[in-house]
């Protein structure tokens, strides 16, 4: 079909001169020749870059506020080493398993469901530290609503914690703060919150919005105040999304599990997530297989704010990464490709894309191959061409001595510039493996004249026209001197013409 044919001329691309590549492909006739001659048919670009239509996914602009329902807000813990993260996650995640159901095998998949008593739900990612929330930041992915700010009450602001607070700040995520380790004696909860302060983390009791709760992760006191005031920011925050429509997500850890394969972890921002739905992220796609939650079970869907096992994916796409749902296997494939040939395109030096550098290559080649004439550029030959426009030319310098092989001597005439040009390049491209050489003896723009059929009977040769005329009188002149007079307006029929009558020049076969 004709991408493929497309396609293929994109591989093997050899300059032919003025020939834009995009007026080529836009001309269907062009394309029919090149799919019905079956002939070589080379070109390369000259100049501008080829812009290829960008194929890529994007994600969709904002839903009309009618659609958008509420969702759990996204949570992530930080705070300085030592601080009690780790507990504290491992607490929420305990108080979950014993207030849902026994027989969970809780998996760690980067994140898990927390559901209150009163039916609130909380998504908290369980990578604890900035790293993980600096690098989807980097990748602009803002997968998280709300920072809890783990402080030890025994140890109070420290270097990490400053960070955190800044990473927060940055991405104008809002703060809550959870001074843990409480159960301790020498705890002193009111110093850290006035040490924050300094750091322009205002608690309310200092007149300041930012909610504090004082917390032990090991014992788990509080922590049902803290999931609460969680929620009451999330109200505040009004967190809605559209849960109709092509999934949107983010991607938040993955990795390769030795009986599923490549799984990850994704947070739905956006639309309904399923089994059979076609996703993409980064330069990997998959065709959704399975959905599991954190306990192990599968989901038959995932709502905005769920946190669920992908199982399905080709290749594995990297954590930060936007995963987009998109219509069709098929559009994946085009997608990933499209992204991998960004990609590539990138990576290569400056200006010179990876097609250009190949063009070039070919191009050389090309001029290898066509010694004689190879001290002049394809622009100069062209132009001395059109220059000497009567003196003999044969595609096939080299070959000219042989004179017993059989040849076709031809006189192309065309209606513009650009079709002569066009069927040059084409028959430039006939390969003599039919061992019939190919002479071009006189070519131009116009109607077939006298002088052309007379240039034609000397050499034994005929007059192809394309979307030209012919005077009755020279129609008469060529029947006189037994000279073939093909004139044709499309230029595959052309192109089968002097196939057909190359062949009945060659020596019957043996
Ligand atoms: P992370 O580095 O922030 O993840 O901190 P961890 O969760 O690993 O906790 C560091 C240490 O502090 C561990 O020995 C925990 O047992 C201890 N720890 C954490 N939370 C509490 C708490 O609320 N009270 C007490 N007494 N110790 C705690």
């Amino acid at each position: 079909d004709f991408d493929h044919v497309v396609e293929a001329l994109l591989n093997t691309p050899v300059d032919l001169d003025s020939l834009r590549p995009d007026s080529v492909l836009e001309d269907s006739w062009i394309k029919e020749a090149v799919i019905r001659s079956g002939m070589k048919f080379r070109w390369a670009k000259l100049g501008e870059s080829r812009e290829r239509p960008n194929r890529d996914a994007q994600r969709r602009p904002p839903a009309d506020p009618a659609l958008l329902v509420s969702r759990p807000p996204v949570v992530t813990i930080m705070g300085h080493v030592d601080h009690g993260k780790t507990t504290l996650l491992d607490s929420l995640r305990k108080s979950q398993l014993v207030a849902t159901e026994a027989g969970g095998i809780t998996q760690h998949i980067g994140a898990f469901l927390v559901q209150l008593p009163t039916g609130e739900r909380i998504t908290f990612l369980d990578t604890p530290g900035h790293a993980a929330f600096s690098s989807m930041r980097a990748r602009g992915a803002h997968a998280t609503d709300i920072v809890v700010l783990v402080v030890a009450a025994d140890d109070g602001v420290m270097n990490q914690t400053v960070e955190s607070i800044q990473h927060a700040k940055n991405a104008k995520v809002p703060i809550i703060v959870a001074v843990n380790k409480c159960d301790k004696p020498q705890a002193d909860p009111q110093w850290v919150k006035q040490e924050l302060l300094a750091h322009g983390v205002v608690c309310e009791e200092f007149g300041g919005d930012v909610q504090a709760i004082h917390i032990s992760a090991l014992k788990g006191d509080n922590l049902q105040a803290l999931a609460e005031a969680t929620v009451a920011l999330a109200e505040v925050l009004e967190l809605k999304a559209d849960p109709g429509g092509p999934v949107e997500a983010v991607l938040i850890e993955s990795r390769t599990d030795k009986g599923k394969g490549p799984v990850t972890t994704v947070i739905v921002q956006r639309g309904t997530l399923r089994r059979g739905c076609v996703l993409v992220a980064g330069r990997c796609w998959a065709k959704v297989r399975f959905l599991f939650d954190e306990n192990g079970h599968a989901v038959l869907e995932a709502a905005p704010s769920a946190v669920v096992q992908v199982v399905g994916w080709k290749e594995l796409p990297s954590a930060g990464e936007t995963v987009l749902e998109v219509e069709s296997e098929q559009r994946a494939r085009e997608v990933v490709e499209w992204r991998s040939h960004q990609a590539e395109q990138h990576k290569l030096l400056g200006e010179q894309s990876a097609i250009e550098l190949k063009q070039q290559r070919h191009l050389e080649e090309y001029w290898r191959e066509r010694e004689p004439l190879a001290h002049l550029s394809w622009r100069q030959r062209r132009a001395a061409l059109y220059r000497a426009d009567k003196i003999r030319f044969s595609m096939r310098p080299s070959e000219r001595t042989e004179s017993d092989e059989p040849g076709l001597p031809l006189v192309i005439k065309g209606d513009v510039d650009g079709s002569v040009k066009t069927l040059l390049n084409i028959l430039d491209g006939y390969d003599a493996q039919d061992e019939c050489r190919l002479d071009v003896i006189h070519f131009g723009v116009g109607d077939v004249s006298e002088n052309d059929v007379n240039m034609a009977a000397t050499f034994g040769g005929s007059v192809y026209g394309f979307n030209v005329a012919a005077s009755r009188g020279v129609t008469q002149l060529a029947a006189r001197r037994g000279v073939a007079l093909q004139l044709h307006r499309v230029i595959y029929q052309l192109v089968e013409q002097l196939r057909h009558e190359l062949s009945s020049k060659l020596p019957p076969q043996r």
